[in-house]
């Protein structure tokens, strides 16, 4: 009888268990173009759901450069203006990053992407004299004192390379302080991880095969973000060449370096999305000298011969079929 009693006792505290800290809360947000998944768990997991839903519409609503109420487009429109903390915040990130790589990372590409008709859709391969004008507009300055920014003259700015790294940070941010300890973020090719799941365990966050639907490679990740910017993502085709969406600022045309695809993994959101840009852009044997100075991310390149090649801070942390050379 007492052993009945202690069997009824566990079932009926089972379920109660179960809807603790696993209790899985999930919504489909779509911002920025493109399908944002998030996911929390524990009882208060809904409610850091809709704050967190809040937070992306209003970063979208800032960032998006076509949005004629957004602060982008003003700054655009205007050469200059006062912003938020946050539309201050990314330039100053962006401003970071774009020193940090050596000009690689830089927001002023705005009138190259546009001569290429990646805002429009209207795609075209521009001549040398069209690229030559709208490159004299490219690396302008961007001045942020407190919360005022001035543009250089002829500044465009396209936050597109940073904006969904600083919205997947923010989301955790507003997970954490509504008392959550274990979520994921999805956004595109963003991937943002708060604590483990709540088995204790990993997160696990594939890299796109750039050939195919299937994955290249498998990383687990805890308290971190994994970014990843390819060419495989926004492209077009032109006379059996592909024209791709990542920009070489040093040259207008989209990056030429030997790469697929660059995932970078480090604890700050929009570092991870920046960077990941950036690296495409500076390729391999550079991105490696800039991970040996700097320390404070990890990286996984595909090559255009499918070789994966990741820093070796990554060694028991990635899982893939195909063989992969680490870098010390
Ligand atoms: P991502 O997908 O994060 O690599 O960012 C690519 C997007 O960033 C493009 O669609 C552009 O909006 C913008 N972009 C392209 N090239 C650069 C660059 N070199 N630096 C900063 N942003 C860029
Ligand atoms: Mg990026």
């Amino acid at each position: 009888m007492k052993r009945t009693l202690t069997l009824i006792l566990i079932l009926a505290l089972l379920p109660l268990c179960s809807c603790g800290q696993t209790e899985e809360h999930g919504a489909t947000v779509f911002a920025m173009d493109t399908v944002m998944e998030l996911t929390a768990y524990g009882e208060k997991g809904e409610a850091a759901l809709e704050a967190a839903k809040a937070e992306t519409y209003r970063l979208d609503g800032l960032f998006d450069r076509r949005n004629g109420d957004g602060e982008i487009f003003a700054l655009n429109q205007n050469g200059g203006g006062e912003v938020s903390d946050d539309t201050a915040g990314l330039l100053r990130k962006g401003a970071e990053i774009c020193a940090l790589t050596g000009g690689a990372f830089d927001m002023t590409v705005a009138p190259v992407m546009d001569l290429w008709g990646f805002y429009g859709q209207d795609y075209r391969v521009p001549d040398e004299s069209e690229l030559a004008a709208a490159m004299e507009k490219v690396g302008g300055k961007v001045t942020v004192e407190g919360n005022a920014v001035t543009l250089g003259e002829g500044t465009q700015l396209d936050p597109g390379g940073i904006a969904k790294g600083w919205a997947s940070a923010k989301i955790i941010d507003i997970f954490r302080e509504n008392g959550v300890t274990s979520g994921l973020v999805s956004l595109g090719g963003n991937v943002q991880a708060l604590g483990s799941r709540p088995d204790g365990t990993p997160w696990r966050v594939a890299i796109q095969d750039p050939d195919g639907e299937g994955y290249a490679a498998v990383l687990s990740l805890t308290d971190a973000a994994a970014v990843t910017s390819g060419d495989y993502q926004r492209y077009f085709e032109r006379d059996g060449k592909i024209y791709h969406h990542i920009i070489d600022p040093s040259t207008g045309r989209p990056a030429d370096s030997g790469l697929r695809s660059v995932t970078v993994v480090c604890r700050d959101g929009a570092l991870a999305d920046g960077l990941s840009t950036a690296l495409f852009v500076m390729g391999r044997d550079r991105a490696l000298e800039l991970w040996r100075e700097s320390g404070n991310f990890e990286a996984v390149f595909i090559e255009t011969d499918g070789k994966i090649t990741a820093t070796s801070g990554l060694r028991s942390l990635i899982y893939s079929d195909k063989e992969i050379e680490f870098f010390e």
